[in-house]
């Protein structure tokens, strides 16, 4: 089957151009390998969207999902592995079927960035985790660590003060990178405490994480932190090596963008984290999205 518009990723930036494309007429097929909603679904309250002060992630992605699907968006749960230049447009390479399109929008987004010490992966699921919100509640009562210095620690860090005895967050530097506003919640929750300059070296623990050992970088001491889990919030990286021989991609492996969300390919756009830029929140993920989809209408006529 043949569309104009194919979208590789189903956050908040591909979900907009879904929306543009398919009001602007187009037929359009959007590829989502996990959950609709993307970074968004997990995130409690957004706070910074707009006129939405109280909205949170799941309703926000609800919301938009319902509003493509009833403008006649179809949506594939598939991973699009590869993309190939066709004659008239693309073809796109799933684990199921082939689908093609005379334009393609990549809005993959981003993943989570892991410590890379020895035995996460297998703790993954054991302790460690990546989102706060969705299991979080597993900790109840229990002391838990969150890593990292930015917005989503220390958001981690406030919803982990919900369910748990004690929350420690544990950042490299002495200064966190996220928002004053955050911070200032942070730092009058009681059960929150802060320590700076230090790094994680080991996890201990087999079957489950029960320890563990950090390093402050600046006097050298070393403590052994037992926690019950520990999120990692430590950023995000992008995964567009599938893309990079039709599409340029800058060293850090993000899609290289002008203002109209063109890529270095005609025909392919590309929206939202997973391109090179200095803002990743959710009203630029959907303004990307809404540019992108308006540049691959006009590229269709
Ligand atoms: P981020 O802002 O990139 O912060 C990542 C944090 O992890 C930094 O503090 C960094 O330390 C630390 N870090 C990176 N690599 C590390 C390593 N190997 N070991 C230990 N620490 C490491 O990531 P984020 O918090 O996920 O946020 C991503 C984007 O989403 C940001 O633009 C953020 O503003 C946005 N966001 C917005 C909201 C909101 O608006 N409510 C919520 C969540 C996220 P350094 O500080 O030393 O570099």
């Amino acid at each position: 089957m043949k569309y104009d518009i194919a979208i590789v990723g189903g956050g908040p930036a591909g979900m907009t151009a879904a929306l543009y494309a398919a009001r602007s007429g187009k037929s359009v097929v959007l590829f989502e390998g996990e959950a609709l909603g993307g970074q968004i679904l997990p995130t409690r309250k957004i706070e910074n969207y707009p006129a939405l002060p109280d909205a949170d992630g799941y309703t926000f992605a609800e919301g938009l999902t319902k509003q493509i699907k009833a403008l006649g968006a179809e949506i594939v749960y598939a991973s699009v592995s590869k993309i190939e230049k066709t004659e008239g447009g693309f073809t796109l390479l799933t684990n199921a079927e082939n689908y093609s399109s005379a334009a393609v929008i990549l809005a993959t987004g981003l993943k989570h960035r892991k410590l890379g010490l020895l035995g996460e992966q297998e703790l993954i699921g054991r302790g460690i985790s990546f989102c706060a919100t969705c299991d979080g509640m597993f900790f109840r009562r229990k002391e838990v660590a969150v890593v990292g210095g930015g917005n989503t620690a220390v958001q981690d860090a406030l919803v982990l003060s919900e369910y748990c005895s004690r929350v420690y967050l544990i950042h490299r530097r002495a200064e966190l990178r996220a928002e004053k506003s955050l911070c200032d919640q942070m730092f009058a929750r009681e059960n929150i405490e802060f320590i700076g300059e230090t790094v994680i070296e080991e996890f201990e623990g087999e079957e489950r994480l029960q320890s563990l050992t950090l390093r402050n970088v600046s006097t050298g001491a070393v403590q052994y932190l037992p926690v019950a889990a520990l999120f990692e919030a430590i950023g995000q990286l992008p995964q567009n090596a599938a893309f990079a021989d039709l599409v340029e991609l800058d060293e850090d492996g993000y899609f290289l963008t002008d203002n109209e969300c063109r890529t270095s390919c005609p025909g392919i756009f590309a929206a939202g984290d997973a391109c090179r830029k200095n803002v990743r929140q959710l009203t630029t993920a959907v303004a990307d999205g809404t540019v992108a989809a308006l540049s691959a209408v006009a590229y269709l006529r």
